[in-house]
């Protein structure tokens, strides 16, 4: 493991070559010129303005020489940047045993005598050279060194002006780290080209296991790791399309003009291919691969937003496959970004600071107990929360969706809303008497991380003027798992010794197994609907609701079938032991204000009115 302290400064070096942008850039008559006047004052046939970046030694200038870049272990000038101070000078590489066996030497370029004046920045990095080559040895080259060391200083003005130019328009467009474009030229160049109504191509990178390089290795090895990723993109990439950096280990080409998918993956396989050749890094060897996403516009998006999010749902859905692979955006799963997107909209415009989400209102769905002959006792034992949300222009959304797009932070803000508004309702008609059953929240797993969750429980059940014993609580296995800390949990059995019950949710679907059921001491379980609706149809189903049965009575808890729809599911559960049920053979969910007529109708019910 190389030491830390060079690798630290090569890194500021490579920073400050990167902060003038200039690698890769085109010829420009001002360094070409001095390029020119630099081999006519030198009597050389060959002189270059060269850059000596993490791996190359580039040219911005050339003078006698086809070649724009040499690798930067054979470049005479990657020796001449070590000392910033003074002009390097080999007079006769043939006879010099650090240069005689060099492919510069040995090979095509037959480079004979070098002399090279170092580029040095304001900072006092030597970011690259001005230097002039000859094909025979030059003993008395360095009598030149005066006149080179001047257009030196004019080659150092230049590119100064050129950075400063560029800060004082006050935009940072680079990404310091690797020299490529950042997330926000990424954004205008996308802008810009959507906006011509042009094709581009967006290819995502991520790089697999980049977390496991970084803490096995170190950041200064990480760090170079993401350098020569950037230095292959940017070499991979044709003129004109932009290879950028968007944070951490996450990259992004944008190919201009490209509206063909067929051309776009056969960039994602390039790339691809570019990646995952092994590389050469202090002294290691690593070896990276890269997960892609590709999207078109304007075939799979038409603003930069959504093409992005286009592209990074490709590359979720190529990570499902496995790393390595290359996912390409469908019409199918844009549609659902797009909707995700307008429902995000549409919720952070309904929900008000207070706390109020205007769009959001409870609907309650009945739990009966499950008797044989059925006429008889209808009256609910509990009446479950579910929350209804819609939006003008997109109508009602179902809450499994709506939660999954908003997050758990504003989830938990919906919820506790809805809650509220339940518990106001629930109290009014318990307090009249119209019912003696128990309102059943869900509480989701980011509720229930909420360090306060009981508190703001119990404040909104004194606030409804309930009392603890009529609330229960579902929870989900998930909750139940080692990652919640007990205190955590212990907020919750506060709740339940103050009377309120505590119930397994969803029983059954997590994998979790009964163990989990020992981590606290719960009143009863909810079977999840995915079974009751096998009941009949799959014997697999049947034994797996008898074991749940069996498995929930023998410790002493009360068992709620979910999801009942149909006369048969109901008798097969009365005949298995199931003690409640809910579902729509019962009752849909419905708005707190439908409940008085349909305790009415339970109650005519009872008392075999309807019969
Ligand atoms: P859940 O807790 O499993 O709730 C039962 C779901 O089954 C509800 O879906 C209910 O409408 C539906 N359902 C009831 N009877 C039947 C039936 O006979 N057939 C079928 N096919 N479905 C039936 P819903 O309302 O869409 O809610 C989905 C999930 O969202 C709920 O699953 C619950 O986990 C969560 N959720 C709903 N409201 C809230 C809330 O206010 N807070 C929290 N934390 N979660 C909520
Ligand atoms: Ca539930
Ligand atoms: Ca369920």
């Amino acid at each position: 493991m190389p030491e830390a302290g060079p690798n630290i400064a090569e890194a500021d070096r490579l920073a400050a070559l990167h902060s003038y942008d200039v690698l890769d850039t085109e010829q420009e008559e001002a360094f070409d010129e001095i390029a020119a006047l630099a081999a006519q004052l030198t009597g050389s046939p060959i002189a270059l303005v060269s850059f000596t970046d993490a791996e190359r030694q580039w040219f911005k200038a050339r003078h006698g020489m086809d070649a724009s870049e040499v690798r930067r272990d054979h470049a005479f000038s990657a020796h001449a940047i070590r000392d910033p101070s003074r002009p390097f000078v080999v007079p006769d590489a043939a006879a010099d045993k650090r240069f005689s066996d060099n492919p510069c030497v040995i090979g095509p370029h037959s480079i004979r005598a070098y002399l090279g004046v170092p580029l040095v920045t304001p900072e006092g990095h030597a970011i690259g050279t001005l230097c002039v080559a000859d094909r025979v040895p030059r003993p008395g080259y360095k009598d030149h060194v005066g006149p080179l060391k001047t257009l030196a200083r004019a080659v150092s003005a230049n590119l100064e002006l050129r950075r400063s130019h560029r800060r004082s328009r006050g935009i940072a467009l680079t990404d310091p780290l690797t020299g490529l474009a950042n997330r926000r030229a990424v954004m205008s160049a996308l802008s810009d080209q959507m906006a011509r109504a042009n094709g581009v191509a967006v290819v995502l990178i991520d790089l697999d296991y980049f977390k496991e390089v970084n803490d096995g290795h170190g950041h200064a090895i990480g760090d170079r790791l993401l350098y020569e990723v950037g230095a292959r993109l940017r070499q991979a990439t044709r003129q004109g399309d932009i290879a950028a950096r968007l944070g951490g280990d996450e990259f992004v080409l944008l190919l201009m003009g490209v509206n063909d998918r067929a051309v776009a993956v056969e960039v994602a396989e390039r790339i691809t291919d570019v990646l995952a050749k092994p590389m050469d890094i202090e002294g290691g060897r690593l070896r990276v691969s890269a997960t892609l996403g590709v999207a078109v516009a304007p075939a799979d998006a038409d603003t930069p937003d959504l093409i992005l999010r286009a592209a990074d749902e490709a590359l979720i859905a190529a990570k499902g496959r496995g790393r390595g692979t290359i996912g390409y955006a469908n019409r199918r799963d844009v549609l659902r970004v797009q909707r995700s997107a307008a429902i995000f909209r549409a919720f952070d415009i309904d929900y008000g600071e207070n706390g109020v989400v205007h769009g959001a209102q409870p609907y309650l769905q009945p739990i009966v107990p499950l008797r044989a002959g059925a006429a008889g006792e209808v009256e609910p034992i509990a009446f479950e929360v579910l929350t209804r949300w819609s939006a003008p222009g997109l109508g009602p959304i179902r809450p499994d969706e709506l939660f999954a797009v908003i997050g758990p932070e504003r989830a938990s803000v919906l919820s506790h809303y809805v809650r509220g508004q339940a518990m106001d309702a629930f109290a009014a008609l318990r307090r009249s008497g119209r019912t003696r059953a128990r309102l059943a929240i869900n509480l989701s797993m980011g509720e229930v991380l909420q360090p306060d969750i009981g508190t703001q429980i119990e404040a909104q059940v004194a606030r409804a003027g309930l009392s603890m014993e009529a609330v229960e609580i579902e929870i989900n296995e998930e909750i139940l798992l080692d990652r919640v800390s007990d205190v955590t949990l212990q907020q919750l059995v506060s709740l339940q010794e103050r009377g309120a019950r505590l119930i397994l949710d969803d029983f059954g679907i997590a994998n979790s197994g009964p163990v989990q059921l020992l981590r606290m001491k719960i009143d009863g379980v909810k079977l999840d609907k995915q079974f009751v609706q096998g009941l009949g149809n799959d014997p697999r189903a049947e034994a797996i609701v008898n074991g749940a049965i069996t498995l929930a009575h023998s410790l002493g808890l009360d068992i709620v079938a979910e999801g009942v729809e149909t006369d048969n599911q109901r008798e097969a559960l009365i005949a298995l032991g199931c003690d409640a049920a809910q579902g729509y053979l019962f009752s849909r969910p419905m708005p707190c204000a439908a409940l008085d007529q349909y305790l009415a109708g339970s109650e005519r019910q009872k008392k075999g009115l309807l019969f």
